[in-house]
């Protein structure tokens, strides 16, 4: 399986797929569809229900015993827009020595680093020529996902559920689920395989809102200004500095399961200003606390200035799937007795983010998150570990397997 795995890894990501956070077309960028139609290609030649849809999303059907689960597994196509991507002659390294690895004259992945790479001993690992990026985010899940289709379909005698497979675009620029349909992706639950380490299963994600707020000042002659003047720049600073005392955690304090306060922009004159924030936080009830800070610098800031003007515009953005999931953990159970038998330690990571299996997971279909063996993700010394993707093949063939 491993050469087979190698070959298919090496085939899609030399299919540059970045996709466009400036394109407004659907996908973002045409050259996604190359590697969508070469998926559909595949899916067929393994006798999978398979078809590819106006927005480019291929969706793959096998078919397992009858009156069994069905399960979903979904990974994107498109590549990050940190590095160039293009074509490039993939690296295989062969029985890894352990050692700093040389890209080239200016890149190296090196050992202190790149902890992780201190297991990765004697493993085969696939790199770049450090001027691309390599795109195993996420084209090592998408390889795995077709590594196990290709064995269920080799071996009809083996008795396994129901497998829906969905290949998205355009997930990189937060438009992944924009039309993703559970019209056309029928399952019990599912899976995105999209993660790093294969120790990490993930189903918590933030709760996230964002808020705008406008402060209109009082412009007049700086010369003229005593008690008349109020200038909207400042009442902006003492705005934040209201909030921040309310709610202490900014990004740079935050890690793990706590949320936080971002101010993401600022922009301002003596007779108005601009900041916009970024919130979250796993706990929605934090969440809340989180929104009524804003509310009452608001309050703080209209008492003590009462000719200002300041409004707070508060928007829900998306929330925490693991709320959801919690209530009914069969996706959960079922993945760690699959991991168990691979005897893969899992550790629960909670995602510093949004994910699109957390927006699915809010249309209706409960869908953590795998990882796939890819490290350093959107950089270039982003490198996969052959090893860790044939073990998730095995994890997820243990998963749909009766
Ligand atoms: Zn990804």
């Amino acid at each position: 399986m491993k050469q087979d795995l190698i070959e298919r890894f090496i085939r899609y990501v030399k299919i540059d797929t970045q996709s466009d956070d400036t394109s407004l077309s659907v996908p973002s960028t045409l050259k996604q569809l190359e590697l969508s139609k070469l998926l559909l290609q595949e899916l067929q030649e393994l006798n999978i229900d398979s078809f590819l849809d106006e927005y480019g999303l291929v969706y793959g059907t096998l078919k397992g015993e009858k009156d069994s689960k069905t399960i979903g597994l979904i990974a994107h196509v498109d590549t990050a827009l940190e590095c160039k991507g293009g074509n490039f002659e993939p690296r295989v390294i062969e029985n890894y020595d352990g050692k700093d690895i040389i890209l080239n004259d200016e890149v190296t992945i090196k050992v202190d680093n790149n902890p992780h790479l201190l297991s990765k001993k004697g493993h085969t690992l696939i790199v770049t020529d450090g001027y691309h990026l390599l795109g195993g985010d996420d084209k090592a899940g998408v390889a795995i996902i077709m590594q196990t289709l290709k064995y269920f379909s080799a071996h009809p005698e083996i008795k396994h559920k129901n497998i829906q497979v969905c290949f998205t675009v355009d997930e990189e620029i937060g438009r992944g689920a924009d039309h993703f349909s559970l019209d056309k992706f029928k399952a019990d639950y599912a899976y995105t395989v999209d993660g790093g380490d294969i120790n990490y299963l993930s189903y918590e994600n933030f709760n996230a809102a964002s808020s705008k707020v406008t402060i209109k000042g009082v412009s007049t002659h700086p010369g003229d200004g005593k008690d008349k003047m109020v200038n909207a720049s400042l009442l902006g600073n003492e705005f934040n500095s209201h909030l921040l005392s309310l709610e202490k955690m900014t990004p740079r304090e935050s890690e793990g399961r706590e949320g936080f306060i971002h101010l993401d922009y600022i922009h301002g004159d003596v007779s108005s200003c601009e900041l916009d924030y970024i919130i979250r936080d796993f706990d929605s009830k934090k969440l809340k606390d989180k929104k009524r800070a804003f509310l009452e610098a608001q309050k703080y800031l209209e008492k003590k200035y009462p000719t200002s003007v300041i409004e707070v515009e508060i928007l829900d953005q998306y929330k925490n799937m693991g709320e959801l999931i919690s209530i009914d953990d069969a996706c959960i159970q079922d993945i760690i007795q699959a991991y168990q038998k691979e005897n893969i330690n899992i550790e629960f990571e909670p995602i510093r983010g949004g994910t699109d299996g957390a927006r699915i997971t809010f249309m209706g279909l409960k869908c953590p998150n795998l990882g796939t063996g890819d490290y350093s993700c959107h950089s270039l010394k982003e490198y996969v570990d052959v090893n860790d993707m044939e073990r998730m093949v095995k994890v997820l063939i243990n998963l749909l397997s009766l």
